[in-house]
């Protein structure tokens, strides 16, 4: 069994990264079957709690505010709009429910208590409840796993050399503390990054270095692939090839056998085949739902005939592990 590290050098990484795509594939999978079943594949469903009007400059985002899109602002839903959607998501097969907040960090007012409500809420249903609200300090960290949450997600988005190139309202140090914030909280940590942001092979292989060095590996990788939205900075970004997603799948994989890879954004460019090859690969997860926060994605049922057709089985919630108790907190 491949040992789990987090002490991969940049050189081991790349080597990873260039091996002939098919063999890397092979040993991909190879690791994915010694931790886990390769027909299972977690359906998850990622909502937009606070569309746009983001003060940040996330050169990739619709929803920055400085940047003209057909994104509609939305303030923060009601609590009990939020808690059927994620009932209507549990019925339609997903066990992870994410509520996301065009945030650029979590202010502790009322909209904090409506999302910990939110949390609350979906924690009663018995699904994984995740959030990815933007900055946390360790104090709100700690709220929101007292109301429940099972996971927060806050990605890298790229590695530390590219990352002045995509934004630079916030630093790659306060998206490392914010990730220490959440793992120190003894919430799941879920972080990853995108492809095709115009970073080279050495930027991919540097995100994946910083993530699988950490001193516990994420539980869940997102991979992304850009899907370019007009009136960002990067609209015209050419799209990444399939291989390109398998090779970021592949490897990371290989680095961290245990994590949840997910095959994220970009999904909706791809076909049956090309997804099929980042399963083999070792993706074990799906965003389902035809909206990713604003972008758009596959249909549920275009997912479930997939599952179908490559006799994949949707993973339980909590698979081997208790589900978070949370204490009632007075909101
Ligand atoms: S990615 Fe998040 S933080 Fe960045 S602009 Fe978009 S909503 Fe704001």
């Amino acid at each position: 069994m491949s040992a789990l590290r987090n002490n991969w050098t940049r050189e081991e990484i790349s080597a990873i990264y260039n091996t002939p795509v098919l063999e890397l594939i092979y040993q991909a999978a190879t690791v994915h079957r010694q931790y886990n079943d390769p027909q299972e594949v977690q359906v998850c469903t990622l909502l937009s709690v606070k569309t746009g009007g983001c003060p940040e400059d996330c050169s990739y985002c619709p929803q920055a505010a400085r940047y003209h899109t057909d994104v509609k602002v939305q303030k923060l839903l009601p609590v009990q709009e939020v808690i059927d959607a994620a009932s209507k998501a549990k019925e339609a097969g997903s066990t992870r429910f994410c509520m996301g907040a065009a945030w650029r960090e979590v202010r502790d007012n009322r909209d904090f208590d409506k999302v910990l409500e939110m949390v609350q809420g979906v924690n009663g249903m018995g699904m994984e409840v995740c959030c990815t609200l933007g900055m946390l300090t360790e104090e709100q960290a700690d709220k929101l796993k007292k109301a429940g949450l099972y996971a927060y997600n806050h990605n890298l988005d790229t590695s530390e050399e590219h990352y002045n190139e995509i934004i630079t309202t916030r630093t790659y140090n306060e998206r490392l503390e914010t990730i220490d914030n959440v793992r120190n909280a003894k919430i799941s940590v879920c972080s990853g990054g995108i492809i095709g942001l115009g970073e080279s092979e050495n930027d991919r292989i540097g995100m994946l270095h910083t993530l699988a060095n950490m001193a516990e590996h994420p539980e869940s990788v997102p991979v992304n692939a850009l899907v370019p939205v007009e009136g960002t900075p990067l609209e015209k970004q050419e799209k990444v090839s399939v291989w390109e997603m398998v090779r970021m799948i592949a490897t990371a994989r290989i680095l961290m056998p245990k994590a949840m890879v997910r095959l994220s954004a970009g999904r909706v460019r791809m076909t049956q085949e090309e997804q099929a090859l980042c399963f083999m690969a070792g993706a074990n997860s799906i965003f389902a739902g035809d909206k990713l926060l604003t972008t758009p994605n596959p249909e549920v049922n275009a997912d479930k005939a997939m599952f179908q057709v490559l006799n994949l089985k949707p993973r339980k919630a909590f698979k081997g592990e208790a589900s978070v108790k949370f204490e009632q907190i007075p909101l």
